[in-house]
């Protein structure tokens, strides 16, 4: 049987190099003798193949660029089945138009679709929902989608290569069918599965610049906004690698010739919770350092701030490790409204989230006396928000409680800001509206197919008090006046252009925000 793996195009974040068809692919072949026939395999990562852009104006010369790629591909690899990674909502749109071209040109290929939409909306690809853009061109009475993966991949396409190939299980028998939705299973036991090899990947060597790993798979924290909180079990369940296998992993990536970035990012909704397992994974990292020591490589890592001590931070300086903190908010009220903390009353949460802000000027306070960077993500417009989250927020940094000077006067402090998006699969996606009077413009924005798509879902109104363009002015002025005092401060993590760069991206909210009224 012919794989070919297919990576779409995203209409936001093109560039990552995820290890998702890695992961599905190496466990297949790990069992490649419990199948019945040989496997072969391919990839093709279409945000790399010089292809027209997939937009509105140049979507005929898309199609027919698309067909010649597929065409040559077919004629030297002869594919039976596809497996396409809707990875985000942004991937939406083009899995549904390479499906759908490919079921034409190819309609004996099966296709497989698996990622986080179709994970969270399953629904999003039978027939009825698939977006009436398609309709010039293909049959609204049809979906070119034969199986569907939901949760994690391994396990599944595993059994549904193997029943194919013994025809325990079988395809449709026309488009006009509903498209499979195959039983989801976790992989419990995450050092069960093959450490990683990344050849399936080569061809697009001087494409990866960017290197997303696992070591761990889900989250024991329920922040609303977040997709754990929502009903996928594979975000709650938390696994975790053994320190042995991690190190294993970086290794091969420091001896794989042909990789030739310094930097990883692990992607663990937090880096290694348990405090003896930070520690074994620090000294195994300093020996493989000793082993590669023209080898560098900066590794990425996103830690949670409770979990995090001053120490940590002495060892993440020596080994070359940035984490990235979810800071999220610094109001006491919006970290509430976020889902921040659980506990068994009100008063217990707000103790948990003033030691959390506590820590956090703590955090930044030693990472400057040491001088190591850390980094802390910022969301704005998130539901909820109102003019006293607003105040409570920027006093955090901007009143001065430090010898007269504010947090960002006296510290350096990288705030890496984003705006609240509407992302399906959250509880806040599910009850803004009705617990804080929030208003979602586009609640399915990944089915508009409009160059400015990753832009519709940020289109929203945090709280019956607070208009988004309110919201979006008081944040731009902090946001504005933080990076300042942070340029004063020569921190180079900000520049000016990043100033110029929010309002752009404020600028084109507001615009198609004007076109609603
Ligand atoms: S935002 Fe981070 S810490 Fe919160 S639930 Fe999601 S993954 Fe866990």
């Amino acid at each position: 049987m012919k794989i070919l793996y297919i990576h779409p195009y995203a209409f936001w974040a093109n560039s990552h190099l995820l290890l998702n068809f890695l992961r599905i692919s190496n466990y297949l072949n790990s069992k490649q003798q419990e199948l019945k026939i040989p496997i072969e395999e391919n990839y093709i990562d279409l945000r790399h193949e010089n292809l027209p852009k997939f937009i509105p104006k140049m979507i005929d010369h898309y199609r027919i660029a698309l067909k010649k790629l597929l065409n040559e591909i077919y004629n030297e690899f002869p594919f039976d089945l596809v497996a396409i990674s809707c990875y985000t909502s942004f991937n939406y749109l083009n899995s549904v138009e390479v499906a759908f071209l490919i079921k034409r040109n190819f309609p004996k290929t099966i296709i497989v679709i698996g990622g986080v939409h179709p994970t969270i909306v399953p629904d999003d690809f039978q027939i009825g929902n698939i977006p009436r853009v398609f309709f010039n061109e293909y049959s609204k009475n049809e979906t070119p989608f034969d199986f569907l993966i939901r949760e994690e991949g391994e396990i599944p396409f595993f059994k549904l290569i193997k029943g194919l190939s013994e025809k325990t299980i079988n395809s449709r028998i026309n488009m006009n069918q509903p498209c499979i939705v195959l039983k989801s299973e976790m992989v419990m036991n995450l050092d069960e599965i093959p450490l990683i090899n990344f050849n399936l990947y080569k061809k697009y060597s001087d494409s990866i610049n960017k290197l997303y790993i696992d070591f761990s798979r889900g989250c024991i924290f329920r922040c609303n906004y977040c997709g754990t909180s929502g009903t996928t079990q594979c975000y709650k369940k938390v696994r975790i690698k053994s320190v042995e296998r991690c190190i294993n992993e970086i290794e091969i990536i420091k001896n794989s010739p042909w990789i030739s970035i310094d930097q990883i990012h692990i992607t663990d909704m937090f880096f290694l919770p348990k405090r003896s397992k930070r520690e074994m994974f620090f000294k195994e990292l300093k020996k493989l350092k000793r082993k590669y020591p023209k080898k560098s490589l900066k590794i990425i890592i996103y830690d949670r701030i409770e979990f995090c001590t001053l120490q940590n931070l002495q060892n993440y300086k020596e080994l070359d490790i940035i984490p990235h903190f979810g800071l999220d908010f610094s109001s006491e009220s919006m970290l509430f409204k976020m889902g921040k903390f659980h506990g068994k009353d009100r008063d217990t949460i707000d103790r948990s989230i003033k030691k959390y802000l506590k820590k956090t000027r703590e955090l930044i306070i030693e990472s400057n006396r040491i001088n190591s960077k850390i980094i802390f993500y910022y969301m704005i417009g998130t539901p909820g928000e109102d003019h006293s989250t607003l105040e409570q927020g920027k006093d955090f940094f901007l009143e001065k409680r430090y010898d007269s000077q504010s947090l960002v006067e006296k510290f350096n402090v990288n705030l890496d800001f984003s705006k609240y998006m509407a992302f399906i699969g959250s509880q806040l996606y599910n009850n803004a509206e009705e617990k804080f009077g929030s208003r979602i413009f586009y609640k399915n924005w990944w089915k508009l197919f409009d160059e400015n798509q990753h832009i519709y879902g940020l289109l929203v109104r945090p709280s019956k008090d607070m208009s988004l363009i309110t919201c979006l002015d008081i944040s731009y002025n902090y946001m504005r006046e933080i990076i300042k005092y942070q340029i004063n401060r020569k921190n180079n993590f900000y520049s000016f252009h990043l100033i110029l760069f929010w309002k752009s991206i404020l600028n084109t909210i507001l615009e198609l925000k004007e076109k609603l009224n």
